[in-house]
């Protein structure tokens, strides 16, 4: 006998675990199948983000910037001697906070009702999800079925995971030791973070990455003064670099890597591979139901997160867009209120990046050269945080926002922001976007002063050519 339920999600990171509570809040009996597990071993809710992604990486990369802030306090008067690493607690520290969310999860849960089957789900004909569990094998029926199994770490021939000296983003979030020399494969989100990480903590890092061009995805002004930055910390970043092969011997790790003509080789204490993500999609339907799939394995959905079988959806990073939790979050919810019978829908063009470097990186909506491409026409408006007062009052100076709005119309078609806490100022033009404002309307809103957030104005003013704490161009 099959328990009956009228959703059952397969996967508990912020897709699957959202999808099941927002479930459960409209009334629906609902069941999370997970096979999640936290890095000793044991059950834990929150999939990839909470157990070895957004969290314990951004609780690194907070440990680590206070490391380095640590060694700049002279600048502010204060006088501390003797700075040390202790490697052992921030990581502790780093676990703690995991621990917390993971079983916060198990709390919500629990009071929401969702029913949490710890173990491998598997979609079978007839709407029924196999469960395989260290218990034994059952099985759920259910109205619906929610696919949101994720992504894993890829990996690439020439540089096999050993998780000892050739490792995967899970293995750099736990060295028990700073590496004295560090590769990464890669100079994506994923590698510039852990790269900043470890660079900070006192390792020499050196990323090889096969692009010509540096965060091809963000604004080319961002990526370049990104790029400026980022080297001016130490990391070592190699474009138009391709990695041939990495071998261990004695206890090093040996790269060998062509650029251009040349082929070249470097020696490491470790070595991250952090080349991308694949989604989480063999074995999670019987082989008699046909669930349409692109090339690489993305579970092929409408605009709806609605499969080719009837009655499954499937979610988050086991399809297309943005590899990104708060994607995954929003695409469980609107499942959840469309299998209640609600409207509901996302606007994917609206949907902010952020990379966590210092500063941060962040952006939504369009860049310039997509804007060119489009043949859009628009106007720019760009403000230094070197003429924000909060910002000079912090120390945090370096980089810029630029706004890019409707030629025509003034509606904000995109902003990016390189500079101190741009994952929550970009928050304010997701909100100015998503409620069709303009860059005048931006400019007639009054912030807090000081605060970083008056740079955001002074851009908006910016696009008409009027700021006020820098020079305007030249009028025509
Ligand atoms: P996942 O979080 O991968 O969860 C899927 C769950 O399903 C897992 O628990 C898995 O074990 C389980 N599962 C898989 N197959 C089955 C099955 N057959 N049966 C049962 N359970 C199954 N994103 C951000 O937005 N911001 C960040 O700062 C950020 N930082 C990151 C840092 C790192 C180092 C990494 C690796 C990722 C980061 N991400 C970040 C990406 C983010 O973690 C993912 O986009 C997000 O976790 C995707 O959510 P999901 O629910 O689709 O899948
Ligand atoms: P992301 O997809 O943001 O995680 O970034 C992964 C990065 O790894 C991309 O910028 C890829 O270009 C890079 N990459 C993938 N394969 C290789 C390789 N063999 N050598 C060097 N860089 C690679």
């Amino acid at each position: 006998m099959s328990k009956k339920y009228d959703v059952v999600v397969i996967g508990g990171g912020p897709g699957g675990y959202v999808a099941a509570i927002r479930c459960a809040q409209l009334g629906l009996k609902t069941a999370c199948v997970d096979a999640g597990q936290n890095t000793k071993g044991k059950p834990a809710l929150g999939g990839t983000c909470l157990n070895v992604g957004c969290i314990p990486s951004k609780a690194l990369l907070e440990s680590s910037q206070l490391f380095a802030n640590a060694q700049q306090l002279q600048t502010h008067g204060i006088k501390v001697e003797n700075i040390q690493l202790d490697l052992a607690t921030m990581m502790a520290r780093k676990d703690k906070i995991v621990s917390q969310l993971t079983q916060g999860i198990a709390g919500l849960f629990k009071a929401n009702k969702v029913d949490w089957f710890k173990g491998r789900g598997k979609v079978l004909a007839g709407k029924l999800v196999k469960v395989e569990a260290e218990e034994g094998i059952s099985q759920l029926s259910a109205q619906h079925i929610i696919i949101a199994t994720g992504s894993s770490v890829a990996d690439i021939p020439m540089a096999l995971i050993d998780h000892e000296f050739i490792n995967d983003s899970t293995d750099a979030l736990s060295f028990s030791a700073v590496p004295r020399r560090l590769g990464i494969i890669g100079a994506g989100v994923i590698g510039l973070e852990l790269g900043s990480v470890w660079r900070r903590l006192g390792a020499e890092v050196v990323i090889i990455e096969a692009q010509d061009e540096f965060l091809p995805m963000a604004d080319n002004d961002i990526a370049k003064q990104a790029q400026k930055n980022l080297t001016k910390q130490g990391l070592d970043i190699r474009l138009g670099a391709r990695l041939l092969a990495a071998n261990v011997k004695d206890n090093q790790v040996e790269v060998r890597y062509q650029q251009g003509d040349e082929e070249l080789q470097e020696t490491f204490d470790k070595l991250i591979v952090a080349v991308g993500r694949r989604p989480n999609s063999d074995h999670v339907v019987s082989l008699d139901i046909d669930l349409e799939m692109d090339e690489r394995g993305f579970i092929h959905v409408n605009k709806k997160c609605e499969t080719s079988v009837p009655g499954v959806y499937a979610i988050g990073d086991v399809v297309r867009g943005a590899m990104l939790a708060h994607k995954a979050s929003e695409e469980g919810m609107m499942v959840a209120e469309l299998i209640a019978g609600e409207f509901t829908q996302i606007n994917y063009d609206h949907i902010p990046a952020v990379i966590y470097t210092h500063p941060e990186i962040a952006w939504v909506g369009k860049n310039e050269q997509q804007l060119k491409d489009a043949d859009i026409e628009y106007n720019v408006g760009q403000f230094p945080f070197a003429a924000n007062g909060r910002a000079k009052a912090l120390g945090e100076t370096d980089g810029f926002i630029k706004i890019l709005a409707d030629a025509k119309t003034d509606r904000l078609l995109g902003m990016h922001v390189f500079g101190p806490q741009a994952s929550e100022i970009i928050a304010q033009a997701v909100i100015t976007m998503e409620l069709g404002g303009s860059a005048e309307d931006l400019a007639l809103t009054v912030f807090a002063h000081p605060s970083l957030s008056e740079t955001l104005h002074e851009a908006a003013l910016a696009v008409d050519n009027r700021p006020i704490h820098i020079a305007p161009r030249r009028r025509r």
